[in-house]
């Protein structure tokens, strides 16, 4: 492996500079080989999407599912979005990944309505660089009539850091996509760094507590009174707030204790293929309805 391969360059000293050089060129190839991989994987069906449910903190129903992308890579099998998400952004892959996401996402959710689903709307992560595209207005615009969404059934997840990184400009985007009745989260909230001026400016109606910060609440302190703060701040602004990453029943407790709307995790349920995740929209429906 080319990593691999550049560790032991590096510790053979720098007289090895040809070693490392051949690791270099490793790696270079390495990549390359995945980009040509990743292309064709986007073109010959490879991808294919996950949902997780969102649920109503009171009651456990779902409200929303997100779509997370996976590689069914016919070698290595499964591969997660955080091993070909940053390639997709460096080589431009990104357009055409993001457009087979928005698309798929939008059919299942047109499919599940007509199924009479228990959800209300599905979410889609965009990257920075599709957020910045001068063809995403039109393109979301063009799906969601094609699959006769109706305002706030379709949401759109950017970055804390993506939305803020040229902020100017991704507000007006971001403004633009509202009034197509695209309801917009700010996904990993708290890792990036947002003054609370901007967080004020900025047109979404929904924050989405990092992970990060959800995973010890119990246990540590600082991580605790970010949880509250956030959910503080978010709602003195009138915005609401799905907590990301939960995983227990006293994480559920601390969340609901602070108001938060939505809950996201593996306590209710995985990010699972469609038909898998249809089954677990009516368990989750049907356990909320029963006391
Ligand atoms: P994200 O949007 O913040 O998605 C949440 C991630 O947390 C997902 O990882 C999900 O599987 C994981 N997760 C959810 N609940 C739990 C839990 O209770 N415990 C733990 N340990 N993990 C949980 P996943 O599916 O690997 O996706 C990782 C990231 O890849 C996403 O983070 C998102 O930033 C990116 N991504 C996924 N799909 C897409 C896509 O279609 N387009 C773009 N641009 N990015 C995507
Ligand atoms: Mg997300
Ligand atoms: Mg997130
Ligand atoms: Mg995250």
């Amino acid at each position: 492996n080319a990593d691999m391969a550049m560790y032991h360059a590096k510790s053979q000293g720098r007289n090895n500079l040809q070693f490392f050089t051949a690791a270099m060129n490793a790696a270079a190839t390495e990549r390359m080989a995945m980009e040509l991989e990743l292309r064709q994987a986007i073109e010959t069906g490879q991808l294919e999407l996950h949902y997780q449910p969102q649920v109503c903190t009171h009651n456990g129903a779902a409200c929303g599912v997100e779509a997370l992308v996976r590689w069914r890579h016919p070698q290595r099998g499964l591969i997660s979005p955080l091993a070909f998400i940053p390639l997709a952004e460096e080589t431009g892959l990104i357009e055409p990944l993001g457009a087979w996401v928005l698309e798929e996402a939008c059919r299942q959710f047109a499919i599940w309505r007509a199924e009479d689903a228990p959800i209300l709307r599905i979410a889609v992560n965009l990257s920075a660089q599709q957020l910045r595209s001068p063809g995403l207005l039109a393109q979301v615009e063009d799906v969601m009539a094609r699959y006769q969404l109706i305002p706030g059934e379709l949401e759109l997840e950017v970055t804390e850091s993506e939305a803020m990184s040229d902020p100017e400009r991704s507000f007006d985007t971001l403004r633009a996509l509202r009034d197509l009745g695209v309801q917009l989260a700010i996904d990993d909230f708290g890792t990036g760094y947002s003054s609370l001026s901007y967080l004020k400016q900025l047109p979404v109606q929904i924050l989405k507590i990092d992970r990060s910060f959800v995973k010890d609440i119990e246990t540590d302190e600082n991580d605790a009174s970010i949880c509250a703060s956030i959910l503080a701040l978010a709602h003195s602004q009138g915005l609401k707030v799905v907590a990301e990453g939960v995983e227990t029943m006293a994480q559920r407790e601390f969340l609901a204790a602070h108001a938060c709307e939505y809950l996201q995790g593996y306590l209710f349920a995985k990010p699972e293929p469609a038909e898998v995740c249809l089954g677990r929209l009516r368990e989750l429906s049907i356990a909320a309805a029963s006391p």
